[in-house]
């Protein structure tokens, strides 16, 4: 059994998970074709120190940035780069911070300018699949109950599961035990106990759920090259209802993100 977090923990990492949120935000404000995604990465970065935070993935296992920018057919943990964003692309952005010893970690795939059905398809899927994750995550159920609901609605559309990564607990490390596969059977896996804080992270593809590693060890890319979408929250396990620790309120109140 993994140990529930103190409320004392709790409070600091919803401080992280407003942050994470914000700053995600910040990003998705900046989306737009013609922006680089270097250019998110130097915002993002900009955002989470002027808020007395640091950027908790850069140097993390040596990855080289603030952010991961994932384009397209790129799953998880692109770095960012002087690609040019352009119209009818997607972009997931993953990020989070750290501040007195606690973490925060969220991400979101946001359509540049105008995409196509298909990928509008993908993009809603996967986000309520991540909802109806959440729905999962109360006190008795078990990590099994939150990958069985995310694999099983993704699929009824079709869609891909990535099964290479999965969420998360989360607290003074960035992932922490226990994982939260996005497939699996209910009353399998570990047991959720109130006060467990964990990610999840559903991983979905338009295509074939198979994947492969770039050669510079990190991109994660579908081996059909078809899309890939990726949300990601930080939720408290609670009896009945999972609190969230982190929203995507911020992001989706600005209004110019629509899918
Ligand atoms: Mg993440
Ligand atoms: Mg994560």
């Amino acid at each position: 059994m993994v140990a529930p977090k103190t409320e004392e923990a709790i409070e600091l990492l919803r401080f992280n998970g407003e942050l994470t949120s914000k700053t995600l935000a910040e990003v998705g404000k900046a989306v737009a074709p013609g922006v680089t995604t270097k250019k998110l990465n130097e915002l993002a970065e900009t955002f989470i120190r002027d808020h007395g935070a640091v950027p908790n993935f850069l140097g993390y296992d040596g990855f080289p940035a603030s952010i991961c920018t994932s384009v397209n057919d790129v799953v998880v943990h692109g770095f960012p780069s002087d690609y040019v964003l352009k119209e009818g692309d997607i972009v997931s952005v993953d990020l989070g911070t750290k501040y007195k010893g606690y973490n925060g970690d969220s991400a979101y795939t946001f359509p540049v300018g105008e995409v196509d059905a298909e990928t509008k398809k993908l993009l809603t899927v996967t986000r309520e699949s991540l909802f109806k994750g959440i729905e999962k995550a109360v006190a008795g159920n078990r990590t099994g109950d939150i990958g069985h609901a995310v694999q099983t609605y993704a699929e009824s559309f079709g869609f891909g599961v990535v099964r290479e990564l999965e969420g998360h607990g989360i607290g003074r490390d960035m992932h922490e035990d226990p994982g939260v596969p996005n497939y699996g059977h209910q009353g399998r896996g570990c047991k959720l106990v109130e006060g467990m804080v964990i990610c999840i992270e559903p991983m979905i593809t338009a295509g074939h759920r198979q994947v492969y590693l770039a050669k510079n060890g990190w991109a994660v890319h579908t081996a059909d090259h078809r899309n890939a979408a990726h949300f990601e929250l930080t939720v408290v396990v609670r009896k009945g209802k999972a609190e969230l620790l982190s929203t995507f309120d911020f992001i989706e109140k600005e209004g110019n993100i629509k899918f």
